[in-house]
Protein backbone atom coordinates (compact mmCIF):
# COMPACT_ATOMS: atom_id res chain seq x y z
CA UNK A 1 0.00 0.00 0.00
CA UNK A 2 1.48 3.45 -0.64
CA UNK A 3 -0.05 6.10 0.82
CA UNK A 4 -0.84 9.92 0.27
CA UNK A 5 2.43 12.16 0.67
CA UNK A 6 2.63 14.29 3.98
CA UNK A 7 0.20 17.37 4.22
CA UNK A 8 -1.39 16.55 1.25
CA UNK A 9 -5.09 15.87 0.51
CA UNK A 10 -7.34 13.84 -1.77
CA UNK A 11 -11.09 15.52 -2.55
CA UNK A 12 -13.05 12.15 -2.29
CA UNK A 13 -16.58 12.10 -4.94
CA UNK A 14 -18.86 12.72 -2.06
CA UNK A 15 -17.03 16.16 -0.96
CA UNK A 16 -15.85 17.92 -4.44
CA UNK A 17 -19.28 19.53 -4.22
CA UNK A 18 -17.93 21.69 -1.65
CA UNK A 19 -14.70 22.78 -3.53
CA UNK A 20 -16.89 23.56 -6.75
CA UNK A 21 -18.94 25.85 -4.51
CA UNK A 22 -16.25 27.93 -3.13
CA UNK A 23 -14.54 28.06 -7.01
CA UNK A 24 -18.22 28.91 -8.73
CA UNK A 25 -18.17 31.58 -6.01
CA UNK A 26 -14.84 32.83 -6.87
CA UNK A 27 -15.30 32.75 -10.71
CA UNK A 28 -18.84 34.95 -9.81
CA UNK A 29 -17.12 37.85 -7.70
CA UNK A 30 -14.21 37.73 -10.42
CA UNK A 31 -17.08 38.45 -13.18
CA UNK A 32 -18.85 41.38 -10.72
CA UNK A 33 -15.47 43.14 -10.67
CA UNK A 34 -14.35 42.17 -14.36
CA UNK A 35 -10.98 40.23 -13.42
CA UNK A 36 -9.69 37.89 -16.13
CA UNK A 37 -8.31 34.18 -14.94
CA UNK A 38 -4.66 34.07 -15.69
CA UNK A 39 -2.81 30.36 -15.51
CA UNK A 40 0.90 30.43 -14.59
CA UNK A 41 3.02 26.64 -14.84
CA UNK A 42 3.18 25.04 -11.61
CA UNK A 43 6.52 25.35 -11.59
CA UNK A 44 9.23 28.20 -12.53
CA UNK A 45 12.96 29.05 -12.56
CA UNK A 46 13.82 28.94 -8.80
CA UNK A 47 15.18 32.43 -9.00
CA UNK A 48 11.63 33.73 -9.68
CA UNK A 49 10.78 32.67 -5.97
CA UNK A 50 14.19 34.18 -4.43
CA UNK A 51 14.35 37.14 -6.04
CA UNK A 52 10.39 38.26 -6.14
CA UNK A 53 9.29 36.50 -2.54
CA UNK A 54 12.67 37.40 -1.28
CA UNK A 55 14.78 35.70 0.26
CA UNK A 56 14.46 36.72 3.82
CA UNK A 57 11.02 35.02 4.68
CA UNK A 58 9.91 31.86 5.27
CA UNK A 59 8.70 30.39 2.24
CA UNK A 60 12.16 31.12 0.64
CA UNK A 61 14.61 30.29 3.13
CA UNK A 62 12.81 26.85 4.23
CA UNK A 63 9.26 25.95 2.23
CA UNK A 64 10.20 25.67 -0.91
CA UNK A 65 10.11 22.29 -2.96
CA UNK A 66 12.71 22.78 -5.15
CA UNK A 67 14.59 20.46 -7.34
CA UNK A 68 16.93 20.00 -10.08
CA UNK A 69 15.42 18.87 -13.46
CA UNK A 70 17.13 16.38 -15.78
CA UNK A 71 18.31 19.16 -17.78
CA UNK A 72 20.31 20.46 -14.79
CA UNK A 73 18.02 23.47 -14.40
CA UNK A 74 17.06 24.71 -10.40
CA UNK A 75 12.97 24.37 -10.14
CA UNK A 76 10.62 25.22 -7.69
CA UNK A 77 7.02 24.35 -7.16
CA UNK A 78 5.08 27.37 -6.69
CA UNK A 79 4.95 28.73 -3.52
CA UNK A 80 2.22 31.40 -3.63
CA UNK A 81 1.08 32.80 -7.07
CA UNK A 82 2.01 36.44 -7.37
CA UNK A 83 5.71 36.14 -8.54
CA UNK A 84 4.22 33.57 -11.65
CA UNK A 85 1.95 36.68 -12.71
CA UNK A 86 4.23 39.09 -12.29
CA UNK A 87 6.45 37.03 -14.90
CA UNK A 88 3.99 36.52 -16.91
CA UNK A 89 3.11 40.37 -17.06
CA UNK A 90 6.40 41.21 -18.55
CA UNK A 91 7.60 38.38 -20.35
CA UNK A 92 4.63 38.97 -22.74
CA UNK A 93 4.94 42.77 -22.15
CA UNK A 94 1.60 43.25 -20.86
CA UNK A 95 2.74 46.91 -19.22
CA UNK A 96 1.86 48.03 -22.78
CA UNK A 97 -1.78 46.87 -22.43
CA UNK A 98 -4.39 48.52 -21.30
CA UNK A 99 -3.92 48.77 -17.62
CA UNK A 100 -4.91 47.97 -15.07
CA UNK A 101 -4.37 44.64 -15.78
CA UNK A 102 -6.95 42.67 -13.26
CA UNK A 103 -6.52 38.86 -13.41
CA UNK A 104 -7.06 36.04 -10.66
CA UNK A 105 -5.80 32.54 -10.36
CA UNK A 106 -7.08 29.06 -8.68
CA UNK A 107 -4.33 27.36 -8.52
CA UNK A 108 -2.30 25.35 -6.62
CA UNK A 109 0.51 26.22 -4.32
CA UNK A 110 3.41 24.20 -2.36
CA UNK A 111 5.19 24.65 0.78
CA UNK A 112 7.86 22.27 2.63
CA UNK A 113 5.89 23.12 6.25
CA UNK A 114 5.11 21.24 9.06
CA UNK A 115 1.27 19.86 8.34
CA UNK A 116 -1.25 20.69 10.69
CA UNK A 117 -4.79 22.14 10.89
CA UNK A 118 -5.33 24.20 8.41
CA UNK A 119 -1.32 24.00 7.23
CA UNK A 120 -0.30 21.79 4.41
CA UNK A 121 2.32 21.59 1.64
CA UNK A 122 0.23 21.60 -1.35
CA UNK A 123 -2.54 23.71 -0.49
CA UNK A 124 -4.96 25.82 -2.96
CA UNK A 125 -5.28 29.73 -3.46
CA UNK A 126 -7.91 31.98 -5.09
CA UNK A 127 -5.78 35.02 -5.53
CA UNK A 128 -6.46 38.33 -7.41
CA UNK A 129 -3.67 40.43 -9.11
CA UNK A 130 -4.19 43.85 -10.04
CA UNK A 131 -1.65 45.83 -11.81
CA UNK A 132 -1.08 49.23 -12.97
CA UNK A 133 -2.95 51.47 -10.66
CA UNK A 134 -1.06 53.56 -7.87
CA UNK A 135 -4.33 54.92 -6.71
CA UNK A 136 -5.81 54.15 -3.10
CA UNK A 137 -9.06 52.72 -4.96
CA UNK A 138 -7.44 49.80 -6.61
CA UNK A 139 -6.15 48.81 -2.77
CA UNK A 140 -10.10 49.47 -2.10
CA UNK A 141 -11.10 47.17 -5.06
CA UNK A 142 -9.24 44.50 -4.32
CA UNK A 143 -10.14 44.14 -0.23
CA UNK A 144 -13.11 44.84 -2.23
CA UNK A 145 -13.27 41.87 -4.40
CA UNK A 146 -12.11 39.64 -0.95
CA UNK A 147 -14.93 40.60 1.04
CA UNK A 148 -17.30 40.03 -0.95
CA UNK A 149 -16.21 36.76 -1.84
CA UNK A 150 -16.23 35.63 1.63
CA UNK A 151 -19.36 37.17 2.04
CA UNK A 152 -20.86 34.88 -1.27
CA UNK A 153 -19.49 32.11 0.82
CA UNK A 154 -21.56 33.07 3.51
CA UNK A 155 -18.57 33.38 5.86
CA UNK A 156 -19.40 36.49 8.13
CA UNK A 157 -17.06 35.90 11.25
CA UNK A 158 -13.80 36.98 9.82
CA UNK A 159 -12.33 40.27 11.14
CA UNK A 160 -10.31 42.68 8.16
CA UNK A 161 -7.08 44.04 10.06
CA UNK A 162 -5.40 46.65 8.05
CA UNK A 163 -1.89 48.24 8.41
CA UNK A 164 0.55 49.86 5.98
CA UNK A 165 3.80 49.49 6.14
CA UNK A 166 5.16 52.14 4.03
CA UNK A 167 7.43 52.99 0.95
CA UNK A 168 11.28 52.62 1.14
CA UNK A 169 11.99 55.99 2.14
CA UNK A 170 9.51 55.54 5.13
CA UNK A 171 10.80 52.54 5.78
CA UNK A 172 14.64 53.54 5.87
CA UNK A 173 13.60 55.53 8.84
CA UNK A 174 11.40 52.98 10.87
CA UNK A 175 14.06 50.34 9.86
CA UNK A 176 16.70 52.42 11.82
CA UNK A 177 14.33 52.96 15.05
CA UNK A 178 13.37 48.95 14.68
CA UNK A 179 17.46 47.79 14.58
CA UNK A 180 17.67 50.69 17.58
CA UNK A 181 15.09 49.41 20.19
CA UNK A 182 16.07 45.52 18.89
CA UNK A 183 19.68 45.95 19.70
CA UNK A 184 19.81 45.70 23.08
CA UNK A 185 17.68 42.72 23.32
CA UNK A 186 19.49 40.82 20.05
CA UNK A 187 21.02 38.33 22.21
CA UNK A 188 17.51 37.14 23.68
CA UNK A 189 15.96 36.18 20.36
CA UNK A 190 15.79 33.16 17.84
CA UNK A 191 18.63 32.54 14.92
CA UNK A 192 16.70 33.66 12.36
CA UNK A 193 15.79 36.96 13.94
CA UNK A 194 19.49 37.59 14.91
CA UNK A 195 19.63 37.27 10.80
CA UNK A 196 16.99 39.45 9.90
CA UNK A 197 18.64 42.19 12.08
CA UNK A 198 21.05 42.57 9.89
CA UNK A 199 18.98 41.99 6.28
CA UNK A 200 15.26 43.21 6.86
CA UNK A 201 14.38 43.79 10.33
CA UNK A 202 10.57 44.47 9.76
CA UNK A 203 10.37 40.88 9.19
CA UNK A 204 11.11 40.21 12.74
CA UNK A 205 7.92 41.63 13.76
CA UNK A 206 6.60 38.48 12.24
CA UNK A 207 8.35 35.99 14.48
CA UNK A 208 6.04 33.03 15.92
CA UNK A 209 8.85 32.22 18.15
CA UNK A 210 6.70 33.08 21.39
CA UNK A 211 10.54 34.78 23.13
CA UNK A 212 10.62 37.15 20.35
CA UNK A 213 7.08 37.75 19.90
CA UNK A 214 7.15 39.24 23.48
CA UNK A 215 9.93 41.02 22.05
CA UNK A 216 8.62 42.58 19.47
CA UNK A 217 5.46 43.71 21.01
CA UNK A 218 6.94 46.25 22.23
CA UNK A 219 8.74 47.52 19.49
CA UNK A 220 8.10 51.18 17.52
CA UNK A 221 4.67 51.67 15.20
CA UNK A 222 4.98 51.60 11.53
CA UNK A 223 2.52 54.19 11.78
CA UNK A 224 4.24 56.21 13.32
CA UNK A 225 6.75 56.54 10.72
CA UNK A 226 4.89 57.21 7.76
CA UNK A 227 6.02 59.68 4.74
CA UNK A 228 3.24 62.14 4.34
CA UNK A 229 2.32 60.20 0.94
CA UNK A 230 1.98 57.07 2.37
CA UNK A 231 0.35 58.58 5.00
CA UNK A 232 -2.16 59.93 2.98
CA UNK A 233 -2.60 56.97 0.63
CA UNK A 234 -3.54 55.00 3.98
CA UNK A 235 -6.21 57.55 4.95
CA UNK A 236 -7.86 57.54 1.60
CA UNK A 237 -7.89 53.38 1.31
CA UNK A 238 -9.54 53.85 4.62
CA UNK A 239 -11.82 56.18 4.27
CA UNK A 240 -13.08 54.21 0.71
CA UNK A 241 -13.08 51.03 2.85
CA UNK A 242 -15.84 53.08 5.50
CA UNK A 243 -17.95 54.19 2.35
CA UNK A 244 -18.26 50.81 1.25
CA UNK A 245 -19.57 49.88 4.45
CA UNK A 246 -16.53 47.39 4.67
CA UNK A 247 -15.92 47.36 8.68
CA UNK A 248 -11.99 46.70 9.67
CA UNK A 249 -9.44 47.40 12.28
CA UNK A 250 -5.85 48.83 11.66
CA UNK A 251 -3.57 46.17 13.20
CA UNK A 252 -0.03 48.06 13.27
CA UNK A 253 1.56 44.42 13.73
CA UNK A 254 0.85 42.93 10.43
CA UNK A 255 3.85 42.71 8.23
CA UNK A 256 2.80 39.92 6.20
CA UNK A 257 4.97 36.87 5.34
CA UNK A 258 6.35 38.36 1.78
CA UNK A 259 9.11 40.66 1.32
CA UNK A 260 7.82 42.87 -1.53
CA UNK A 261 4.63 44.57 0.21
CA UNK A 262 4.43 47.94 0.23
CA UNK A 263 1.82 50.56 1.95
CA UNK A 264 -0.75 48.59 2.28
CA UNK A 265 -1.20 44.92 3.70
CA UNK A 266 -4.15 43.41 5.00
CA UNK A 267 -5.52 40.16 6.27
CA UNK A 268 -9.07 38.67 6.73
CA UNK A 269 -8.95 36.31 10.20
CA UNK A 270 -11.11 34.04 11.89
CA UNK A 271 -11.24 33.05 15.12
CA UNK A 272 -13.38 29.55 14.31
CA UNK A 273 -10.20 27.76 13.46
CA UNK A 274 -7.69 27.89 15.69
CA UNK A 275 -3.62 28.89 15.37
CA UNK A 276 -3.93 29.47 11.34
CA UNK A 277 -6.66 32.08 11.30
CA UNK A 278 -5.86 34.06 8.37
CA UNK A 279 -8.10 32.96 5.39
CA UNK A 280 -7.44 35.50 2.95
CA UNK A 281 -4.01 38.20 3.01
CA UNK A 282 -2.86 40.49 0.53
CA UNK A 283 -1.93 43.97 0.26
CA UNK A 284 0.30 46.42 -2.18
CA UNK A 285 3.91 45.37 -3.95
CA UNK A 286 4.54 48.76 -6.22
CA UNK A 287 8.40 47.65 -5.95
CA UNK A 288 7.96 43.74 -7.52
CA UNK A 289 7.57 43.59 -11.02
CA UNK A 290 10.50 46.47 -11.25
CA UNK A 291 12.57 44.15 -8.93
CA UNK A 292 11.97 41.20 -11.31
CA UNK A 293 13.20 42.96 -14.08
CA UNK A 294 9.79 44.84 -15.85
CA UNK A 295 8.88 48.50 -15.66
CA UNK A 296 8.00 50.15 -12.53
CA UNK A 297 4.67 49.43 -12.25
CA UNK A 298 2.49 49.30 -9.23
CA UNK A 299 0.53 46.55 -7.98
CA UNK A 300 -2.04 45.06 -5.34
CA UNK A 301 -3.77 41.67 -4.73
CA UNK A 302 -4.61 39.22 -2.16
CA UNK A 303 -4.85 35.24 -2.31
CA UNK A 304 -7.60 33.34 0.13
CA UNK A 305 -6.39 29.86 1.03
CA UNK A 306 -9.12 27.74 0.05
CA UNK A 307 -8.50 24.42 2.69
CA UNK A 308 -8.53 26.90 5.67
CA UNK A 309 -12.15 28.74 3.97
CA UNK A 310 -13.69 25.24 3.88
CA UNK A 311 -12.63 24.23 6.92
CA UNK A 312 -13.53 27.11 8.88
CA UNK A 313 -17.15 27.13 6.53
CA UNK A 314 -17.52 23.26 8.02
CA UNK A 315 -16.27 24.28 11.86
CA UNK A 316 -18.83 27.77 11.97
CA UNK A 317 -21.12 25.40 10.29
CA UNK A 318 -21.51 27.68 7.13
CA UNK A 319 -24.21 25.64 4.90
CA UNK A 320 -23.02 24.51 1.33
CA UNK A 321 -25.62 24.43 -1.41
CA UNK A 322 -26.49 19.99 -1.55
CA UNK A 323 -24.39 17.69 -3.19
CA UNK A 324 -25.69 17.26 -6.81
CA UNK A 325 -28.15 14.31 -7.52
CA UNK A 326 -28.95 12.32 -10.27
CA UNK A 327 -32.00 13.70 -12.22
CA UNK A 328 -33.54 10.14 -12.99
CA UNK A 329 -32.39 6.52 -12.11
CA UNK A 330 -33.77 4.43 -14.91
CA UNK A 331 -33.96 0.52 -13.78
CA UNK A 332 -34.42 -2.42 -16.34
CA UNK A 333 -35.88 -5.47 -15.83
CA UNK A 334 -34.37 -7.53 -18.12
CA UNK A 335 -31.05 -7.17 -20.93
CA UNK A 336 -34.02 -5.53 -23.35
CA UNK A 337 -35.28 -3.18 -20.65
CA UNK A 338 -32.14 -2.87 -19.97
CA UNK A 339 -31.09 -1.55 -23.20
CA UNK A 340 -33.73 0.83 -23.18
CA UNK A 341 -32.89 2.62 -20.39
CA UNK A 342 -29.62 2.77 -21.68
CA UNK A 343 -30.78 4.43 -24.27
CA UNK A 344 -33.02 6.72 -22.69
CA UNK A 345 -30.85 7.75 -20.26
CA UNK A 346 -28.34 9.09 -23.50
CA UNK A 347 -31.04 10.62 -24.95
CA UNK A 348 -31.75 12.69 -21.63
CA UNK A 349 -27.73 13.00 -21.44
CA UNK A 350 -27.79 14.74 -24.44
CA UNK A 351 -30.40 17.43 -23.64
CA UNK A 352 -28.65 18.12 -20.62
CA UNK A 353 -30.38 15.99 -18.03
CA UNK A 354 -28.56 14.31 -15.14
CA UNK A 355 -29.85 10.03 -15.82
CA UNK A 356 -28.06 6.89 -14.22
CA UNK A 357 -29.18 3.66 -15.21
CA UNK A 358 -27.29 0.35 -14.35
CA UNK A 359 -23.53 -0.74 -14.84
CA UNK A 360 -23.77 -3.49 -12.44
CA UNK A 361 -26.28 -6.06 -13.52
CA UNK A 362 -27.72 -5.89 -10.36
CA UNK A 363 -31.31 -7.06 -9.69
CA UNK A 364 -34.44 -4.74 -10.16
CA UNK A 365 -34.42 -4.33 -6.28
CA UNK A 366 -30.76 -3.65 -6.00
CA UNK A 367 -31.04 -1.05 -8.51
CA UNK A 368 -33.86 0.66 -6.64
CA UNK A 369 -31.82 0.21 -3.75
CA UNK A 370 -28.81 2.11 -5.46
CA UNK A 371 -30.73 5.45 -6.89
CA UNK A 372 -31.91 6.11 -3.12
CA UNK A 373 -28.67 5.95 -1.73
CA UNK A 374 -28.05 8.31 -5.10
CA UNK A 375 -30.49 10.39 -3.74
CA UNK A 376 -32.00 10.60 -7.91
CA UNK A 377 -34.92 13.21 -7.99
CA UNK A 378 -37.17 10.21 -10.09
CA UNK A 379 -36.68 6.86 -10.53
CA UNK A 380 -38.51 4.50 -13.65
CA UNK A 381 -38.50 0.96 -14.37
CA UNK A 382 -38.83 -0.38 -17.27
CA UNK A 383 -39.67 -3.78 -18.16
CA UNK A 384 -41.71 -5.77 -21.21
CA UNK A 385 -44.70 -3.86 -20.75
CA UNK A 386 -43.14 -0.15 -20.45
CA UNK A 387 -40.98 -1.44 -23.30
CA UNK A 388 -44.30 -2.29 -25.43
CA UNK A 389 -46.56 0.67 -24.11
CA UNK A 390 -43.54 3.24 -25.03
CA UNK A 391 -44.73 4.93 -21.66
CA UNK A 392 -43.08 4.62 -18.46
CA UNK A 393 -44.51 5.09 -14.82
CA UNK A 394 -41.91 8.18 -13.01
CA UNK A 395 -41.78 8.10 -9.33
CA UNK A 396 -41.23 11.58 -7.63
CA UNK A 397 -38.75 10.13 -4.61
CA UNK A 398 -39.12 13.43 -2.83
CA UNK A 399 -43.30 12.82 -2.36
CA UNK A 400 -44.05 9.06 -3.73
CA UNK A 401 -46.30 10.83 -6.18
CA UNK A 402 -45.72 9.08 -10.02
CA UNK A 403 -47.57 9.65 -13.29
CA UNK A 404 -47.51 7.58 -16.75
CA UNK A 405 -44.67 9.29 -19.22
CA UNK A 406 -44.58 8.55 -23.02
CA UNK A 407 -40.55 7.93 -23.53
CA UNK A 408 -40.20 10.79 -25.75
CA UNK A 409 -41.80 13.02 -22.94
CA UNK A 410 -39.57 12.10 -20.07
CA UNK A 411 -36.68 15.13 -20.90
CA UNK A 412 -40.25 17.43 -20.95
CA UNK A 413 -41.84 15.85 -17.74
CA UNK A 414 -37.87 15.52 -15.58
CA UNK A 415 -37.19 19.95 -17.03
CA UNK A 416 -40.85 20.80 -15.72
CA UNK A 417 -41.50 18.35 -12.72
CA UNK A 418 -38.47 18.91 -11.04
CA UNK A 419 -34.71 17.74 -10.96
CA UNK A 420 -32.21 20.45 -10.86
CA UNK A 421 -34.28 22.61 -13.25
CA UNK A 422 -36.55 23.78 -10.47
CA UNK A 423 -33.94 25.93 -8.91
P1 LIG B 1 0.87 31.95 7.50
O1 LIG B 1 1.24 33.10 8.38
O2 LIG B 1 -0.39 31.25 7.90
O3 LIG B 1 2.01 31.00 7.25
P2 LIG B 1 1.48 33.20 5.03
O4 LIG B 1 1.83 34.57 5.38
O5 LIG B 1 2.55 32.23 4.75
O6 LIG B 1 0.48 32.59 6.12
P3 LIG B 1 0.42 33.87 2.43
O7 LIG B 1 1.68 33.52 1.74
O8 LIG B 1 0.01 35.27 2.52
O9 LIG B 1 0.39 33.20 3.87
O10 LIG B 1 -0.78 33.01 1.77
C1 LIG B 1 -2.11 33.49 1.67
C2 LIG B 1 -3.07 32.50 2.26
O11 LIG B 1 -2.82 31.18 1.81
C3 LIG B 1 -3.01 32.37 3.77
O12 LIG B 1 -3.73 33.37 4.38
C4 LIG B 1 -3.66 31.02 4.00
O13 LIG B 1 -5.07 31.13 3.92
C5 LIG B 1 -3.15 30.24 2.82
N1 LIG B 1 -1.99 29.41 3.20
C6 LIG B 1 -0.69 29.81 3.33
N2 LIG B 1 0.09 28.77 3.65
C7 LIG B 1 -0.72 27.68 3.71
C8 LIG B 1 -0.52 26.29 3.99
N3 LIG B 1 0.70 25.79 4.23
N4 LIG B 1 -1.60 25.47 3.99
C9 LIG B 1 -2.83 25.94 3.71
N5 LIG B 1 -3.10 27.23 3.44
C10 LIG B 1 -2.06 28.10 3.44
MG1 LIG C 1 3.56 30.79 5.92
Amino acid sequence: MINIPKGTKDVLPAQSYKWQFVEDCARRVARQFNIREVRTPVFEHTELFARGVGDTTDIVNKEMYTFVDKGGRSVTLKPEGTAGVARMFIENGLASSPLPMKSFYIAPCYRYERPQAGRLREFHQFGVEVYGSPAPAADAEVIFAASSFLKELGINDTRLELNSIGCKTCRASYNAALKEYFRPHIGEMCATCRERFDKNPLRMLDCKEDGCKKIAAGAPKILDYLCPDCASHFESVKNLLAAQGIEFVVNPNIVRGLDYYTRTVFEFVSTSIGAQGTVCAGGRYDGLIAELGGPQTPAVGFAAGLERLILLMENTSVPFPAAPVPDIYIAGMDDESRAKAFALAGQLRSQDVSAECDLMERSVKAQLKYADKLGATFVAVIGENELKEGAVNVKKMADGSSQNVPFDGLCNYIKTQGGNFNG
